[in-house]
């Protein structure tokens, strides 16, 4: 009881001490002379929820505008091959291949054989020897995965189309076929039904893309057959794209729970026939949702789903330089995730993807931020995702061309590697792999130091995470723990420098600096640290 109050009054002067800053201004604050009346009450993580292992870091790549390989401005899978040691280097230990299958579109979401290699791309050949280079430098190969639908143009749909009686025609969604009348638009309120032929098909994402029907057992079983085929090629696992739209099709699909129960049914039955080929295939789904509605699909189906809130909360956080909860929300949906299944499931952070505008634009071209951004990520729990040129502060909002930009290899964009089958109307000084690759402050080199940082420090691989409460909201603390293992991590997320004191009452539980992102990080009086501006500090 007595301890109880004493905390009571301990968190009302933090708030009062917090008011009080916040009228001042930080910048004339000594931050530590506020801290040190009301030293935060924290109590020591319980164990870390349990969750599958982490095998580092994956980069997002969309060959088309990656590197050059054959002069022809178009990226290539030699391309691709020839960055491996550019990759090996920054760190990453997995790259996600935007879809490379022959298809109508520039971004090739719309297959029109799963069996093949886009030509621009290359060949099978280009293909075996870029999976065996990246192998022998310990990266992993996921493939994108485009199952929900195909192209307009792939074969099946233009049997399908001809009429009734086709034998493809049931490998497609036909209103006429099902007795649905065509009328209910999608889940965004989108126009999903398409005439051709005096008949209506559903098509979820556009007339262009029509929806396989997953209810067909022979579209059932190619599905898996498309899968064992890359698999005995020898990648490693898939990102399955649009997962949640093999059923949700209709507004009145949304938030429904059959409907989820179905998507992850099928995704599980997925998961077993890849088992034949290879039983340890890394599985990470798109479900472009909240976590209530992605846990059912870590039960059995993937070992990941991207994180969309975590990211969103991540680049808020950066944007606002101002702590959040970030970390609270994170803590619950891992023990929910875990619940669901089973203990085994890997998050899957990133901070912005192909879909969404570049982070760097999101948090307004400011270096800083984007040095910020980079190491929450980067210390959060799971495989982390990039997406290509991020590491840079590669810039781009919507439309997508716009966010899918040639990769800055050279300053002048013209050189040996750069692609040019689209204008690089993003484009930047500064921005490339030529400027940043010797200068030590680049954000390129920041990436780097935090990537190895995660490669060496098992805790920012698999660790629990736990907010640690700190005075002042420019700053924000969080402990990586497993067992009584723990490592503090701090982050400066101003533009100015910040002074914290650690103490929490007794003993200081962390006394020294184990890493530092910049130059200038200090701890005074074993309990007060000085951290420069936008600055990560790591402490045991
Ligand atoms: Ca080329």
């Amino acid at each position: 009881m007595k301890r109880r109050i004493r905390t009571r009054t301990l968190a009302a002067t933090a708030v009062l001490s917090a008011l009080v800053a916040a009228a001042v201004g930080y910048a004339a604050i000594r931050s530590a002379d506020v801290a040190r009346e009301a030293a935060p009450v924290w109590t020591p993580p319980a164990e870390t929820v349990p969750m599958g292992e982490s095998v580092g870091v994956f980069y997002e790549i969309f060959v088309r505008s990656f590197r050059d390989s054959d002069g022809d401005g178009i990226g290539d899978l030699n391309g691709v091959t020839a960055s491996l040691d550019y990759l090996a280097d920054l760190g990453v230990r997995g790259i996600w291949l935007m879809p490379i299958q022959p298809a109508a579109s520039y971004h090739g979401y719309d297959v029109t054989d799963y069996y093949g290699i886009h030509p621009d791309y290359g060949t099978m050949e280009d293909f075996r020897r870029l999976v065996a280079e990246a192998h022998r430098r310990g990266i992993r190969v996921i493939l994108d995965l485009v199952l929900n639908h195909t192209s307009d143009r792939h074969p099946w749909f233009r049997e399908a189309a001809e009429g009734s009686d086709n034998p493809r025609r049931d490998w497609y969604v036909w209103a006429e076929d099902q007795g649905i009348e065509p009328t209910e638009p999608g889940p965004w309120g989108q126009k999903v039904w398409h005439r051709i032929g005096g008949s209506s098909y559903l098509g979820v994402f556009w007339e262009k893309m029509p929806d396989l029907n997953p209810d067909n057992p022979e579209v059932r079983a190619e599905w898996i057959r498309i899968g064992q085929f890359w698999l005995k090629l020898g990648v490693d696992g898939f990102r399955l794209d649009a997962a949640k739209h093999i059923y949700e099709n209709f507004r009145s699909s949304v938030g429904d729970r059959l409907t989820t129960e179905k998507n992850a049914a099928w995704w599980r039955e997925f998961r077993r026939g890849l088992d034949e080929v290879n039983p340890n295939a890394y599985l990470v789904g798109e479900v472009w949702d909240s976590p209530a509605v992605i846990g059912p699909y870590l039960n059995g189906a993937f070992d990941s789903a991207f994180n969309f809130e975590l990211a969103n909360r991540l680049v808020g956080t950066a944007r606002a330089d101002r702590a959040s909860t970030v970390v609270e929300s994170l803590s619950k949906v891992l023990a929910y995730y875990s619940s669901q299944s089973g203990g085994r499931f890997v998050d899957a952070p990133f901070l912005t993807n192909h879909d969404q505008n570049r982070v760097m634009s999101e948090l307004g071209g400011r270096v800083g931020r984007a040095k910020i951004a980079a190491s929450l990520l980067l210390t959060m729990p799971g495989n982390p995702f990039l997406y290509y040129g991020e590491e840079l502060g590669m810039r781009g909002t919507k439309p997508d061309e716009r966010i899918r930009e040639p990769m800055p290899w050279s300053e002048d964009g013209r050189s040996d590697g750069d692609t040019r089958w689209e204008p690089a109307l993003n484009r930047t000084p500064g921005v490339s792999v030529e400027k940043q690759r010797n200068d030590p402050d680049s954000l390129l080199n920041h990436y780097r130091k935090m990537i190895a940082l995660r490669n060496r420090e098992p805790l920012l691989q698999n660790g629990g995470i736990a907010r640690f409460p700190l005075a002042g909201d420019g700053v924000l603390g969080y402990v990586r723990f497993r067992g009584d293992d723990r490592l503090l991590v701090v982050h400066n997320l101003t533009g100015l420098p910040q002074r914290v004191d650690l103490w929490t009452g007794g003993r200081p539980p962390f006394r020294k600096i184990a890493f530092t992102s910049e130059k200038g990080a200090r701890l005074s009086r074993g309990r007060e640290l000085e951290l420069p501006p936008y600055a990560t500090v790591l402490m045991r």
